[in-house]
């Protein structure tokens, strides 16, 4: 199983919304060895859902400053947090 840097990502994306096949876990394992793009790739997406998490908790804790109902749910849609 070879992938290429767009299936790569492609699982990448799918890994934070639902865990992933035996077979795709390995074949994204290996293309990550061999592809310093995609480790890339994934260090940011996982910085930026922790972010927008965060930036979400506090938002829902009704900080001062929070964001309105349909700012987060604009946030939510566009990282893909279902929380
Ligand atoms: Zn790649």
């Amino acid at each position: 199983m070879n992938l290429n840097c767009r299936q790569a990502s492609e699982l990448i994306s799918a890994s934070m919304d639902r865990p992933l096949t035996r077979w795709e876990r390995t074949g994204l394992a290996i293309h990550l060895l061999i592809c310093s793009y995609c480790r890339r790739f994934r260090k940011q997406l996982m910085w930026l859902r922790r972010v927008m998490r965060r930036v979400l908790q506090q938002a829902d804790r009704g900080r001062p400053q929070s964001l309105s109902p349909a700012a987060r749910n604009r946030i939510r849609r566009a990282v893909g947090i279902s929380t």
